[in-house]
């Protein structure tokens, strides 16, 4: 059987706000490679400069749908990839639109990342989006367009377009988010809910949570970088078989075919900054049920906690059970609350009902990046040098970083020591994770 391949479609370029001046085709090339990274988002497409440095640098790929970088740049953009990660790399047309808008009198904030098959499609979009709002300042516009209309006018610019809301967890900027969006898909997407095939975990959360959330049932799960600089390409991404394409790519992920779809790649999420619920000054770190049974009030200074990304989706998961039962049976108090809740929808109450039996789920994988398994082996930065010098000797031994994380054989970890060791223990979960919470990042250690 073939190697997978790895798809991460949510970047961003220079023209974002915040970004490396590294986020450019040349580089994505590059990282791509030694990542190992088959497909990559360009980001940004609707912006009209970005557009115009896409058109001038990248060429129709061999692959239906996707591009690649123009030969006549690849030797100097692949110049220090070494023999060992040296791959195709194909680019596929996305882009992201942040959509400010008021519903129901509350404003609403929803990010969403739009897929194209073209460059002349996403063209078709930019000059769509510049009648309403302002497309120029920002690789990711903010426009008032409620991100069903949104869809719709994305179907309308080209019937083979998707939208795939944006990591949905995130508290001010995405579909579920507490501070911003909606308690659902449907309430978010309403008629053209079943456009929706897949949404975005997002860096702070993974397959596991999401599957807690009945709305999400049907859909595929996605996730990706989001980069704002090249070297972090792949931190999240996905995983496929077969002969990559525009068409095959997405038609997997809405039929969540597992001859296709190999499921997400994601950074274990209580690495985030706001996994869990807490207040840094005091010291306090709680999961959402210990929150919830103190009335979110922090134990040491009494104040209102700082509510992390899992609470949202507990809060979530015990409105639907509400919904499911109405009031709580006698006997089950609020220690019988706190269990994890096990649930089993009925076909009927799924958005759709096309299957008899709940729909299938894409397998998940966890990693550590090569950087910080470096860094932690030599006791230094992930950003020193010496990680660096130690990451480009790695990759011309063993090639790129994702199929050396995810896919390389026993005997092949064997060969590389005590860091092949590491690795291992990463795929078998042998790692101590500590939940980020208030703004203190989490750590993830190898044991
Ligand atoms: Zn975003
Ligand atoms: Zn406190």
């Amino acid at each position: 059987m073939k190697p997978p391949y790895y798809a991460d479609l949510h970047i961003h370029s220079h023209y974002s706000r915040a970004t490396s001046p590294a986020c450019k085709p040349e580089e994505l090339f590059r990282w791509a490679q030694l990542k190992g990274v088959g497909v990559c988002g360009t980001g940004d497409c609707t912006h009209p400069g970005w557009l115009a440095e896409l058109q001038e640098k990248l060429c129709e790929a061999d692959a239906p749908g996707l591009y690649a970088l123009k030969p006549g740049l690849r030797e100097g953009a692949g110049r220090d990839v070494p023999d060992a990660c040296r791959a195709p790399v194909r680019f596929l047309v996305t882009g992201e639109i942040s959509s400010i808008y008021k519903r129901d009198g509350k404003v609403r904030k929803v990010h969403s990342i739009v897929l194209l098959p073209s460059l002349e499609a996403a063209s078709r979009l930019s000059t769509r989006l510049a009648q309403i709002g302002n497309i120029l300042s920002d690789g990711r516009p903010i426009l008032g367009l409620d991100p069903r209309n949104l869809l719709e006018l994305l179907l309308e610019t080209d019937p083979r377009a998707a939208l795939i809301p944006a990591h949905i967890w995130t508290p001010w900027f995405s579909m579920l988010g507490s501070k911003s969006g909606f308690d659902s898909l449907e309430a978010c997407f309403g008629d053209l809910s079943p456009h929706i095939f897949a949404v975005e975990t997002g860096l702070s959360s993974d397959a596991p949570m999401n599957r807690r959330i009945r709305c999400l049932d049907r859909v595929a799960l996605v996730s990706n970088s989001d980069l704002h600089s090249p070297a972090n390409l792949g931190r999240n991404a996905n995983t496929f078989f077969g002969e990559p394409s525009y068409d095959a790519l997405l038609n997997g992920l809405r039929s969540k075919d597992p001859a296709v779809c190999g499921g997400t790649v994601d950074l274990f999420p209580e690495e985030g900054k706001y996994h869990l619920d807490g207040h840094r000054a005091c010291r306090v770190r709680l999961n959402p049920e210990e929150s919830l049974a103190r009335n979110n009030l922090c134990p040491a200074c009494g104040k209102e906690l700082t509510i992390g990304v899992l609470h949202r989706v507990v809060e979530l998961e015990r409105q639907q059970r509400s919904e499911d039962g109405g009031p709580q049976p006698e006997g089950r108090g609020q220690n019988a609350d706190a269990q994890p809740f096990h649930r089993s929808p009925s076909p009927l109450e799924l958005p759709h009902s096309l299957t008899s039996e709940l729909p299938p789920r894409l397998p998940y994988r966890y990693i550590v990046p090569l950087p910080e398994l470096l860094a932690q082996r030599l006791g230094v930065a992930p950003a020193s040098k010496k990680v660096a010098a130690a990451y480009a000797d790695l990759l011309a031994k063993a090639g790129p970083e994702l199929p050396l994380l995810l896919d390389a054989d026993a005997s092949a970890l064997d060969a590389l020591g005590a860091v092949g060791e590491s690795l291992l223990k990463v795929r078998k979960g042998q790692v101590l994770r500590e939940g980020g919470y208030d703004g203190e990042y989490g750590t993830i250690r190898v044991v």
